[in-house]
Parts: structure tokens; sequence; C-alpha cells
């Protein structure tokens, strides 16, 4: 059931251009992605909506654009050379390639869906009655799937901090987790796989040196934070935010454009002074979900989890995930980085990288908490949040975008209702007024029915119509997206009727 909405999330993504299947004629390219005309307005949006949050709501952090190419030696530095792996693992009648942690942690995830379940069908025979915490205490079903889900949980988090391949490996083979394309248990060792890309610089290849795609956008910030305190005279606390792409190759890339091998990261490096990180870290968990809630899809799809195995970075960590049909997945993580990237960039540099604080008089490196989420995957979380199938009363169904409007690839909508008697030409002056202010788009084909569920299914929150008596008192039927109500409104007050409802600037007071 929910497959078949992801299924019909992705070609409701191609239809109407969203999203494209890179290299599509040639049949495509794994996990690689392109954004067509009305994907990129919504991408943009996301980005506008994020970007404007952290450089204009906050004083002191500022932006940056750093290359992807970067000097190998910081990735050494960084670590990603030695420990940016995945641990594979492939099943050899099926010829499929999972990650091993990601086949246990899914197997994690069923307990917890068979405890759900016990829960929801108590729920159901008690009704008011249902006293959900002392059920889940005592009922001898519940308790036993929690007591197989929590020792698999301390069998899997020693094995990943020992970095035990073979024990993942016995995990898997005792919890008798199954391929899902064979059905069999015909597993090959685990083995760790890099995920950085490797390219050459230098036209010959005698000259020329191994350089890498920057898998995060974290490091251009990293060797750059002096240059920007320095010359920002930015004093500690201050943070520096990035937008760009990353690239990944990734194991496993099944999921649309959840897991892709070139995508887009929005990340914010805050720097700070040691010994306070761990109060900013608490600080920043509540200031990026209250910017995910302010979109309005509901709190109870989102949830954070910590992570148990922390990277060889981190002092605390967190994700927030959002539901979607394949379940709660990792839309953005907040990261309590410590000194160890800037000490790290001091150490293979040679050069000083520390900070002077004027108002201790001390000089440190400051600790740094990250926060680092996906363009690409807000946008599935976005797209899937928004699809939505009705039935209408009279039997009639639509597909309808419920896109935050501030979102929306279109704002408004401008149609004439017939291509006669002067009402193209007065729609188009009305679209040359506004089209200065908001996404406009012009359309006067096919019946004012099909329009509007064209529309629908791009997510535009309001369309307007352009009849004769528009002619005659300059006014327009405004309809709704969502409650497809309709109203006359004069032409002059559209523009200030509207800005409110769709603009980035209204989201942005909710977090103000
Ligand atoms: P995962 O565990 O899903 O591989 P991660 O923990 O490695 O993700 P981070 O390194 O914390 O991810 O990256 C920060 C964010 O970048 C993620 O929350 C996600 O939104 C995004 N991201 C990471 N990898 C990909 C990818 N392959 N495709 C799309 N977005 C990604």
């Amino acid at each position: 059931m929910a497959e078949d909405v992801f299924k019909k999330i992705v070609s409701h993504c191609k239809e109407y251009g969203f999203v494209f299947p890179s290299s599509d004629i040639y049949d495509g390219l794994g996990a690689v992605y392109d954004y067509g005309q009305n994907g990129v307005e919504l991408k943009n949006n996301i980005k506008q909506y994020w970007w404007q949050s952290m450089v204009l709501l906050h004083d002191n952090i500022v932006g940056l654009d750093s290359a992807v190419f970067m000097h190998p030696t910081i990735w050494k530095a960084s670590g990603h050379v030695d420990a940016f792996n995945d641990p594979l693992i492939d099943n050899r009648d099926s010829k499929k390639r999972y990650r091993a942690d990601v086949l246990i942690e899914d197997q994690l995830a069923k307990y917890d869906e068979k405890i759900q379940k016990e829960v929801a069908k108590a729920r159901k025979r008690f009704g008011a009655s249902f006293d959900e915490a002392m059920f889940v205490q005592t009922n001898p079903r519940v308790l036993e799937n929690a007591k197989k889900r929590d020792a698999l949980h301390t069998r899997f988090k020693t094995a990943l901090d020992a970095n035990d391949l073979a024990e993942i490996r016995q995990i898997i083979l005792d919890e008798g987790i199954v391929c899902p394309i064979s059905g069999t248990r015909n597993w090959t060792d685990v083995r760790q796989f890099n995920l950085m890309f490797k390219t050459e610089v230098g036209s010959t290849a005698d000259g020329a040196s191994t350089i890498y795609l920057r898998p995060e956008t974290a490091q251009g910030i990293f060797v750059n934070y002096l240059n920007v305190q320095k010359t920002g005279r930015m004093k500690v606390p201050f943070g520096i935010a990035q937008i760009g792409k990353a690239f990944r190759n990734e194991i496993v890339a099944r999921q649309f454009i959840f897991r892709m091998r070139e995508f887009e990261q929005m990340e914010m490096q805050y720097f700070v002074r040691p010994g306070s990180e761990l109060e900013w870290f608490t600080k920043w968990k509540e200031q990026r979900m209250a910017w995910h809630q302010a979109l309005g899809f509901g709190s109870e799809n989102y949830r954070f989890h910590d992570h148990d195995k922390l990277a060889h970075y981190a002092n605390a960590a967190t994700d927030i995930e959002f539901r979607m049909p394949f379940g709660f997945k990792e839309v953005e993580g907040i990261h309590s980085r410590t000194d160890f990237d800037l000490s790290q960039h001091e150490k293979f540099s040679g050069k000083s990288i520390k900070y002077f604080d004027p108002e201790t008089n001390e000089s440190y490196t400051p600790y740094v908490i990250e926060t680092s989420i996906g363009v690409d995957r807000m946008f599935l979380s976005v797209m899937c949040h928004a699809y939505t199938e009705e039935t209408l009363e009279g039997g009639d169904t639509r597909t309808v975008l419920r896109l935050p409007a501030a979102l929306a690839p279109t704002k408004l909508a401008i149609l004439p209702l017939v291509r006669k008697d002067g009402l193209p030409e007065k729609a188009r002056e009305i679209q040359q007024q506004l089209k200065f202010h908001f996404n406009c788009k012009y359309e006067e084909k096919d019946t004012i029915g099909k329009r509007y569920r064209r529309q629908d299914a791009i997510g535009t929150p309001y369309c307007i119509t352009v009849d004769h008596d528009t002619l005659a008192d300059n006014t327009v039927t405004l309809r709704d997206r969502d409650t497809m109500e309709q109203q006359r409104v004069p032409v002059e007050q559209l523009q200030s009727l509207l800005e409110d409802k769709v603009s980035i600037t209204a989201l942005l007071k909710k977090l103000a």
C-alpha cells in the first residue's frame, strides 16, 4: 500500500516535470536525477527558505560558496580517506548488493512495527479505557519483541563499535535476514567500501594527481573558517552556511532521490567556545526542528533519532527523521563535531588555525556544531507529504499537491475563461502586473476545469479566472487550491492579498 503510494509519487514527479531520471533517453544513470521545470522551482524555494532562515535571521551567520575540488590532503585530514566507508554485503543468488548495517536497522524496525501493531490492535479492542503505558509494560508479545529488539540492538552496536565485520555478517545470519529479491540467506562476507569518487587533475598521466569529488560540503567551510572570521570580523559564536553539491558512490541506490550519487547539501557549521558545545547542540536541535515544523506537516511526522555509533569526530549526534511512505527516515543530521576537523587541518596543513577570543584574551580552537540537511531528501519529504488523491463531492477524483504555498513552483495561474472576447488580452495584462511579484503562469488551453486540475497537480496555491465581468468591473475569481472555494476579488487587491500567503517571508516570520 505505502509502496504503491511511493510509486505514484515517483511517476507524478516525472509526469509533471519535477524530477526526471538522469540521461533518460539513454535509459538513465543509477541514482542520478535531473530536476525539471517545476522541480527546479520547488528546489530553489527550499534552498531559499533554508538560506534565509540562516543568513537573514541570524546576525552572526554568513554564507560561503566553496569549490567542489579541494586539496586531496583535506580528505586525509578529515578522516574520509581512511574511514568514509559503508559495510557492504552481496546476496549470491540475486547478485544484489546491500548495506549490511541497513539490513540490520530494517530488522530492528520490524520488531518496533510488531510492537506498534499489538498496541494498535489493543487500542481498538479497549477503546477509551486503553492504557498504552501499562499495556507495553505487561503484554507478553510486546515484551518478547522488545527483548529481541534490545538484544539485537546491543549486539549490533558492539559489532559496529569494534568494526567487527564477521560479527555483522553473523548477526544477519542469526536473525534469518533474507534478500528481498531472491528470498535466500546466501550471503557473502561483509566488506568495507569507500564512498568517495576519485578523479584526476593535470593533463598528463604522470603529472596528474588524484583528487576527490567532495562527499560533504562541510570541509570547504572548515578550511575557510579563518578567512571568513578575519575578513568578516566575526566573533565566536558564529556560523558559516553553505549550499552545494556533494558526491557519494552509494552502494545501494534504490529509493529515488532519497539516496543519490550526486546530491545537494545545505550545511551550517557553528563555531563555539570549547565547553559550550552541548548547550549549542541542544539549541540547534530545537531551531532545526522548528524550521521543519513551520511548514505545517504535523509534528507527529517528525522525530529525533540519536546516534548509537558516534562518528569519529562527534561527541553528540542526532537525526531529524520524517515519516516517508517507506517509514521514518533521516532528512537532517545535527552533529557536535568537537574541534576534530579544525585540529586535524591545523595538524595536516602545519598552519595555526586558532581563534583569538578578545573577551577572554585566550587563543583556542573553536568547537563546532553542524546542521546538515540534504536538499533532495527535503524535496522528497515535501513531495511525499503534499501528494494527495481526493474524492470530491459528486464522486470526481483529483490529485493535488498540497505544497506549502511558499514552496510551490507557481504561485498563481492566470486563466482566461474563454479564448476570445478580449479575455486573453485582459489576462495577459494582469500577468504583466503581477509577474514582478510572483511566479505566475498564464494558461488558456482546455476547459477551465481541466486547467484547475493541472494546476492542482503541480501544487499551484491560487488560480484566477478572467471572465466577462472582469472587463466590466475589473474583478476576478480567485480559487483556493485546497478548499476549492472561490471568491470575487478586485484585480488591484491581488498582490497585497496573496503576498502574505505565498512568500517565504511569511514562513520566516513563524521562526522569528
Ligand atoms: P545515510 O545514513 O542516510 O547514508 P548520512 O548519515 O551518511 O546519511 P550525513 O553524512 O549526515 O548523512 O549527510 C547529511 C545529510 O545529507 C543527510 O541527512 C541527507 O539528508 C543528505 N544525504 C546524505 N547522503 C545522501 C545521498 N546519498 N543522497 C541524498 N541525500 C543525502
